[in-house]
């Protein structure tokens, strides 16, 4: 016999402005199975909880229904309140009358109407709830960051300083992402090497970092606590144990004409390579699709086409045969930290994007993008920091830096704000004027978003006492004249047509997530948006937890964030892996799929369709050693309770512990016998 009690709150005037809540709790206390009914102002404060705990306890209720917000509000705190006065906390629901009732309607007696019928309906899914236990989860206390950058580096420190172990992951040959490329950083200018390689050397000599370089993840099972991680160990061909960074494979290499990646192609590096001097860890990799030797194997010639790196090597260190490697990590928490790549907008768009041919890029070598100024400007780039024109080595002396490029135009790039490039055009500017004096630097934008601190004043200074021109208007072409190169724009704010003869000229092209970035995430059964970032659970309230319980996200690989946001996130992820390990056991809350083995039929269909990978085929009998019989299985870890599973087993073998069909049918039912 049910003994229910209903609470209807207030929220202030956030329901009752609408909702008549004497009402409902009237209307509600001669329901079926009502013991108590009560409304009150503030339920989820102090003396609202007191008012459901004196009514459990006085009234022996054996269930409970607050009749108030969205369960993604109170629900714990409701709950919580329940397990106090002792009774089971999954008796506790909450009917949500505000943002399904109150907010959406304005007749209040429509609104109090619907709001006794949501009341009626939880209380006939409260009359078949059982009481639940919370599921309790062996906790792996070591965690994986996938991504060597700024972010990746800086989630790394902080969970091991908390003194737990961590496995880095970097795809390159060497950790520090995009940031080792950076010349100097907004707005304080600092040198960009200068603060992060210091944090790459902590995290490469830190006791509880294991560093795993030209590597990538393969394969993700398992779940929040207990993650199993194989990544792939990448043949690298020099031997990492004898190997001491001397250089003598690279001084001999044939293989020289390579266009650098970390030069962003404005230099040559050989096919056995340190990626950059500051590299961590300082050690080449041999790059096989562009190794001589490597090449003449893939043409079937008999005799090596090279090997010289190997008789340079007096540590006997290089190895042609090795094969890529596979490694098993057990985690309890993935941080995912990839980065970002920048688009690439010249004509060949592989993504489907129309790109913009019309301005040159990837035909003239003055057309760069904003990477391969940072190149240029940077003391470790191929110019020591001169500000030199690629294709003939000459000093710019008007340079015309182009804004959103591939931002905020839907029609050929992505309909979002890169973020980051207002600020570092009003750099590039303010390095090149610092640099060339008698240069002239313009700047076409569409408008300076600088909401940072010391942004606005970064741009300003840019423009008021570096004297760069900035020009209101989009570029409509850039071609080239002789020497020069003619960029055609619009000035908005004057009316008209502005042609500038540049020397050289500066794309700020959008940021987009990096490379693989969706093969990942479909590994980590974490979703990503429209424009291939990882979406967080909630932009605001869990903005660096993903969908996918115990795998957290940091930096670019989110959206387009400057570095300041990226070590915040990572911080941020930190401080949640650190609280996640900070128990042995996990508790969760019990809403995960059960099977009846009674009648499962074994037909897997669920396991087809799980979207989190929940569910095996385990064996239920065994006969004189043989298999008789399987069943599904839930792995209640893994399980999100996202009910996929209830909604195709045609036995009706699988459901929701707290969503089953009984509760489901009983609701509707209520629904419909009411008028
Ligand atoms: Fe390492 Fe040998 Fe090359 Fe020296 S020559 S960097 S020891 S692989
Ligand atoms: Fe098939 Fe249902 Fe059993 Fe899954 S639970 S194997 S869908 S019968
Ligand atoms: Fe998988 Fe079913 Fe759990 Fe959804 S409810 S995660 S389909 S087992």
């Amino acid at each position: 016999m049910s003994r229910i009690g209903v609470f209807v709150c207030h929220c202030g005037e956030n329901i009752a402005r609408t909702v008549d809540c004497a009402a409902v709790a009237e209307a509600l206390k001669d329901h079926p199975g009502v013991a108590h009914a009560e409304d009150y102002k503030y339920m989820c404060s102090d003396p609202g909880q007191a008012l459901v705990k004196k009514a459990i306890e006085e009234q022996n209720l054996t269930g409970v229904v607050i009749a108030a917000c969205s369960p993604h509000m109170h629900e714990k705190t409701f709950r919580r309140a329940c397990d106090q006065a002792g009774l089971n906390k999954f008796m506790c629901e909450m009917a949500n009358i505000r943002e399904h009732c109150s907010w959406i309607h304005e007749d209040r007696g429509d609104a109090t109407a619907k709001a006794i019928d949501i009341g009626r309906t939880i209380i006939e899914k409260v009359k078949h709830n059982k009481p639940l236990e919370v599921i309790k989860i062996p906790v792996t206390k070591r965690a994986m960051v996938i991504g060597g950058g700024i972010a990746g580096i800086q989630a790394a420190l902080d969970i091991a300083d908390g003194g737990h172990e961590v496995i880095l992951v970097e795809k390159e040959a060497s950790i520090g992402g995009h940031m080792s490329q950076l010349s100097e950083t907004f707005p304080t200018l600092d040198c960009s090497q200068c603060i992060l390689t210091p944090r790459m050397v902590e995290a490469y000599q830190h006791p509880n970092i294991k560093l795993h370089t030209w590597s990538e993840v393969e394969k993700v099972d398992g779940y929040i606590g207990n993650f199993e991680v194989t990544v792939r160990k990448k043949a690298r061909s020099v031997n990492q144990d004898l190997c001491n960074g001397c250089g003598d494979c690279m001084a001999v290499c044939p293989s020289k004409k390579i266009p650098s990646e970390f030069d962003a192609g404005l230099s040559n590096r050989t096919a056995i390579y340190v990626p950059f001097p500051q590299a961590v860890p300082n050690q080449p990799v041999l790059d096989r699709p562009n190794c001589s030797l490597f090449k003449g194997r893939a043409k079937g010639l008999k005799k090596e086409a090279c090997g010289k790196c190997k008789e340079a090597c007096l540590k006997g260190a290089i190895d042609y045969d090795t094969q890529d490697e596979f490694i098993t990590e057990e985690v309890g928490a993935i941080v995912v930290a990839t980065g970002y790549k920048l688009y690439d907008v010249g004509k060949a768009q592989p993504e489907g994007l129309k790109g913009y041919g019309e301005y040159g890029y990837g035909e003239d070598p003055d057309i760069i993008d904003g990477l391969q100024f940072e190149r240029l400007a940077s003391a470790s780039g191929p110019t020591a920091g001169a500000i030199l024109r690629p294709s003939d080595g000459k000093e710019p002396k008007t340079v015309v830096f182009v804004h959103c490029v591939g931002s905020r135009d839907p029609e050929k790039g992505m309909a979002y704000c890169s973020k980051i490039c207002c600020m570092y055009n009003a750099k590039h500017a303010m390095l090149y004027k610092h640099k060339v004096h008698d240069g002239r630097a313009v700047a076409f934008y569409m408008d300076i978003r600088a909401n940072g601190k010391g942004y606005d004043e970064f741009s300003r200074r840019a423009i008021e006492e570096d004297r760069a021109e900035y020009v209101r208007g989009r570029v409509s072409r850039i071609f080239r004249d002789g020497d020069t190169l003619k960029v055609w724009g619009y000035d908005t704010l004057v009316g008209e047509q502005v042609v500038i003869d540049a020397d050289m000229v500066v794309l700020a092209t959008a940021i987009r997530p990096n490379d693989g970035i969706k093969e990942l995430a479909q590994k980590l059964s974490v979703s990503v948006d429209t424009d291939g970032f990882i979406n967080e659970a909630h932009p605001k309230l869990r903005p660096v937890e993903t969908n996918t319980a115990g795998v957290f996200v940091a930096g670019a690989c989110q959206a387009p964030r400057d570095i300041p946001d990226a070590v915040a996130m990572a911080s941020a992820t930190g401080a949640k892996v650190l609280s996640l390990f900070s128990s042995d056991e996990l508790e969760r809350e019990p809403a995960v799929a059960v099977v009846n083995e009674q009648t499962c039929i074994g037909c897997m269909r669920c396991e087809l369709v799980c979207p989190y990978g929940a569910i095996e085929q385990r064996e239920i009998c065994t006969v004189d050693g043989q298999v008789c019989g399987h069943t599904a299985y839930v792995n209640p870890g893994v399980c999100q309770g996202c009910g996929t599973c209830q909604a195709v087993c045609l036995s009706k073998s699988v459901e929701l512990q707290t969503f089953t069909d009984e509760q489901i049918f009983s609701e509707i039912n209520a629904l419909c016998a009411w008028e």
